[in-house]
């Protein structure tokens, strides 16, 4: 059974939720990571539950079953290869991918997103860092730590972002920082945990803890 744009973007988001958030997902969570109105959502996640999709609770909240989830890393297999494409080949930026994916993310031929990933090469991780889920679902492993969380002396590699704004891709674009380039911390400021960084052994500058809580590495 194959699920709306709608109940597609659900899922998707219960999804992202339940990686940041442990325990059932509240319906605030939920109305504010799809902007919508809550009396909607309750409606909507019964739906889901009825299809057996999530097991839901009006005052516990939700949470994906294995249909659930299988079809929400389907969803997010779709938007990664579909941003990978349009960097690789179709010369969009990083910072403009997002949009135009959200929307690419619900075609449902099986057939083109399966020849996309072959054309792609099997991408492990799109443009922004994310893993993508191969065609059994399973995400490739990664040891990737917030930048925030190193200290000095620390000798990482930039490997993703937390951070997804257009705004903060287009200050990394800005300082010239790339996914791959290595990274060294020299010194955290006791002050406001601000970070003296060199990269590729040249540039140095400093990081915000804004920027190193949006920074992964490994
Ligand atoms: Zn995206």
């Amino acid at each position: 059974m194959s699920a709306t744009i709608t109940e597609e973007n659900y899922l998707k988001a219960i999804y992202q939720l339940s990686q940041s958030e442990s325990g059932k997902i509240p319906n605030f969570s939920i109305a504010h990571n799809l902007d919508i109105n809550p009396a909607t959502v309750t409606e909507m996640l019964r739906k889901l539950a009825d299809k057996k999709w999530i097991d839901y609770s009006r005052t516990g909240g939700a949470t994906l079953t294995e249909e659930g989830q299988k079809l929400a890393l389907l969803v997010i297999r779709k938007h990664r290869l579909w941003e990978t494409f349009l960097v690789k080949t179709m010369e969009f930026t990083w910072d403009e991918v997002h949009e135009v994916a959200e929307q690419l993310e619900h075609i449902q031929s099986e057939k083109l997103l399966n020849q996309l990933d072959r054309f792609l090469g099997f991408p492990e991780f799109d443009p922004h860092g994310d893993p993508i889920p191969n065609e059994k679902g399973e995400l490739p492993a990664t040891h990737a730590i917030l930048l925030s969380d190193c200290k000095p002396g620390d000798n990482r590699k930039f490997v993703g972002v937390t951070n997804h704004s257009q705004s903060f891709l287009q200050y990394l674009d800005k300082i010239g920082f790339r996914i791959k380039d290595s990274i060294e911390i020299e010194e955290i400021h006791e002050f406001d945990q601000s970070m003296n960084v060199r990269i590729n052994g040249e540039n140095r500058t400093v990081f915000s803890p804004a920027v190193c809580q949006g920074l992964l590495v490994v």
